[in-house]
């Protein structure tokens, strides 16, 4: 059994969305996984992603997993699904604008700094809280906020690994029923990958960003 359909099995059972990530690899690997059934196409560019957009199948959905600036926010505001990688007020003032403009809503997850390394992306929680409660984030319109992200430490510190997951589950909890009781869209915890996914699945990942584990290692 390939390795995609090994880690698609396990998803599945465990009611999980398996997100394909395919950074760097040719849109040939992309419409392999395409072929098999696989839909939802994870990149960290955006540039990468935009092209990859055109060339491919209209009903991919596509995820923005990486680090994303205001300025490239207009290149894939006409079609990206979600966006995983929110990490401050200003970046999602930018998404409101550009989905305002493409008559469109568009869905994203608020990026949590759960890691012990200090060159991860994302906020801490009191950013996350600080964002909710703005005035600014009452009045956008065009986006959703409908879970979180996070990246837990590389190491081979399983113990270390399934905390940062469970901390991150804590965060998710406290700004649901803080910020978003009775709103059925937050219900989205993107964590694990190819070394992690399965400790995160046991921690409550409702979505994995698997890359190296189904396309092979990236070089
Ligand atoms: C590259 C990447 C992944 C996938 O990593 P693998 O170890 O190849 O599974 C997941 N999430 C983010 C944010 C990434 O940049």
């Amino acid at each position: 059994m390939s390795k995609y359909i090994e880690v698609l099995d396990y998803t599945q059972q465990h009611n999980v969305t398996l997100i394909a990530v395919s950074k760097t690899k040719p849109n040939e690997a992309i419409l392999e996984k395409y072929n098999q059934g696989q839909r939802i196409f994870g990149e960290n560019r955006v540039q990468e992603l935009a092209a990859k957009h055109t060339a491919l199948p209209k009903d991919i959905q596509w995820h923005l997993i990486g680090h994303l600036q205001s300025n490239k926010v207009k290149y894939i505001a006409p079609f990206v699904t979600l966006i995983h990688s929110v990490e401050s007020l200003k970046l999602l003032k930018e998404i409101n604008k550009q989905a305002l403009k493409n008559n469109r809503v568009i869905d994203c997850l608020l990026q949590m700094h759960i890691a012990e390394e200090a060159t991860k992306f994302g906020m801490s929680k009191a950013n996350a809280e600080e964002l909710l409660q703005s005035e600014m984030y009452s009045n956008f319109k065009n986006i959703r906020i409908c879970g979180v992200m996070g990246m837990a430490t590389f190491t081979s510190d399983e113990h270390q690994v399934r905390q940062e997951f469970k901390n991150l589950k804590g965060i998710f909890d406290a700004l649901k029923s803080n910020y978003f009781g009775g709103l059925s869209h937050f219900k989205e915890i993107s964590m694990g990958m190819s070394g992690d996914y399965k400790i995160a699945i046991e921690e409550g990942s409702t979505m994995v960003r698997v890359g190296s584990l189904i396309f092979g290692s990236r070089f």
